[in-house]
């Protein structure tokens, strides 16, 4: 089928379009007038209003069905006969932590019956995953900068993070041509600060973690320039491989300026709204990418800074001005203070349920969290330049960057072409393991080869996945289960970045039971 330029029309298949990114991305890509979509879509009644109104803007350009990923049929019948693949849905928290059956079915199951259903097709569809930075882990001064290849270590009680670093695992073991992986980092959009002082999960971002944000609009537009310069053949070396996004240096910043500028829309700030002690101390994820920019110089999709984007909420929600006034101690007291006791709030784990495994995941103990209090004249703020030693003004550039780059195991200063098998067995040594396989292809990075890591389980994955990627061992990562303190003592690779925020004396296995509950053992 040709449009009216006569060009070929495509069709783009997506999950995930009625999220945050999604709705952007769709919005994007129908400025391309050989773009047609196709959407599975869950049956709710917001998805049911977004396709009365897309259907209203673009007609029979934009194609539908109500289904549910975890059905390898409504996978089979999304992907059949489409050139991309765009797979965007994602069960984030809360909703992960409230429906983990749910998250399991979209983070997990969902891409598995994904990748089966596009390795089906007698000529397969591109697939761009979307995978987040959560599955990093937590980051803070000490290493506030990460790339693509550095460990993957969600953080305990995170079954998101987890759930979507095993749904990335499938793609990058799958027999799918043609991919690309794009962890999403935190997303800006309109009603960010409304929609997250509604849940305990806001006391989770560490006042001193380093955040690089992107915008949905951004994210929309990096996706529609993916597929133009992939539609004229301009996308030379791009696909099959992970990337970052991110926001690049104008949203590059912290827990405590993220929520100061927010906070500043109505008139307030962190310290007048906040206390030290309501936030937790680790156990978040988030970093600055010292690649960001992989994606910004082939795509261009970064605009504006986090400054403009806050100034163009704040002229959007004119009844923002009313809140300035009232003082901040009775905003604070009616809309922040009563989250403390929200199911989500790391307050009420501590005082209320004396809930070790959780106290000792976010705060190291109990112990940790007495010593914060309440007072901020004795609390350091990073970004205040309280931290001897990691100046925030001076440190937050590329050539700091450079200076606290995580080691990958292997000479990266070679030209790929040159890999050889001492560099595989380079790397597994420094995650504790060993290379299994002994017959290597110079330069082979994508066949699967065998590893074994320090518990000594055998598996199979390509060079890319494990050095490049910086994925290890698949039967170490389990859904509910977080044992990072005992893995990291036999691999460098980790310890390098875990115990930036953990001691080496820590020896907790996290883990949620069958009926929820967050337990250490
Ligand atoms: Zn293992």
């Amino acid at each position: 089928m040709t449009n009216l330029q006569g060009k070929k029309m495509i069709t783009v298949a997506m999950t995930g379009a009625s999220g945050n990114m999604g709705k952007a991305v769709v919005k994007e890509t129908m400025k391309l007038p050989y773009v047609k979509l196709r959407l599975l879509l869950l049956n709710g009644k917001r998805e049911r209003n977004l396709i009365k109104k897309w259907q209203k803007e673009y007609g029979d350009r934009v194609e539908y069905f109500f289904g549910n990923m975890k059905y390898e049929g409504d996978c089979l019948q999304l992907v059949k006969g489409s050139d991309y693949v765009v797979n965007m849905a994602a069960i984030i928290p809360p909703q992960a932590d409230r429906y983990p059956e749910l998250a399991r079915d979209v983070n997990i199951i969902g891409v598995q019956k994904l990748v089966l259903a596009i390795e089906a097709q007698p000529v397969q569809p591109k697939f761009i995953h979307i995978s987040t930075v959560a599955i990093y882990g937590n980051r803070d001064f000490n290493h506030p900068w990460g790339r693509v290849g550095d460990p993957l270590l969600p953080s305990a009680y995170d079954e998101y993070g987890t759930g979507k670093l095993i749904g990335e695992r499938s793609v990058l073991d799958s027999d799918i041509h043609t991919w690309a992986i794009l962890r999403q980092t935190g997303i800006l959009y309109d009603k960010l600060l409304m929609a997250n002082i509604s849940d305990g999960l806001m006391f989770h971002t560490c006042f001193n973690v380093p955040i690089e944000w992107a915008t949905d609009h951004d994210s929309g537009v990096l996706i529609k320039n993916i597929i133009a310069k992939d539609y004229v053949n301009d996308n030379e070396g791009f696909w099959n491989k992970v990337y970052n996004i991110g926001g690049g240096a104008k949203y590059r910043t912290t827990g405590y300026e993220t929520f100061d500028k927010g906070f500043g829309m109505i008139g307030g700030s962190v310290e007048s709204f906040m206390r030290p002690n309501w936030q937790a101390t680790r156990n978040f994820h988030c970093m600055w990418f010292s690649d960001s920019d992989e994606l910004e110089n082939r795509f261009h999709f970064q605009s504006k800074s986090m400054d403009e984007f806050w100034t163009d909420v704040k002229n959007k929600n004119r009844y923002f001005a009313l809140a300035k006034l009232l003082p901040a101690s009775a905003i604070s007291a009616m809309v922040i203070k009563p989250l403390l006791r929200d199911k989500n709030a790391p307050y009420r784990w501590v005082v209320k349920e004396e809930n070790e495994g959780r106290t000792n995941a976010f705060f190291g103990s109990r112990e940790q969290w007495e010593a914060i209090g309440e007072d901020w004249s004795k609390f350091d703020v990073w970004n205040k330049n309280q931290i001897p030693g990691h100046n925030y003004s001076k440190e937050i550039n590329i050539k700091y960057a450079n200076k606290c780059k995580l080691n990958h195991g292997y000479d990266e200063n070679k030209p790929d072409s040159e890999l050889t098998l001492e560099d595989l067995q380079q790397a597994a040594a420094f995650r504790g393991g060993k290379c299994i396989t002994t017959e290597f292809t110079k330069g082979d990075w994508y066949t699967k080869v065998e590893w074994e890591c320090a518990e000594g389980h055998r598996f199979k994955a390509s060079p890319y996945t494990v050095l490049k990627a910086g994925h290890w061992c698949p039967h170490c990562i389990q859904e509910s289960h977080w044992n990072f303190d005992q893995l990291a003592k036999k691999n460098p690779f980790y310890a390098q970045v875990w115990y930036d925020t953990h001691e080496k004396e820590e020896n907790a296995m996290y883990y949620i039971n069958s009926k929820g509950l967050a337990l250490v053992a």
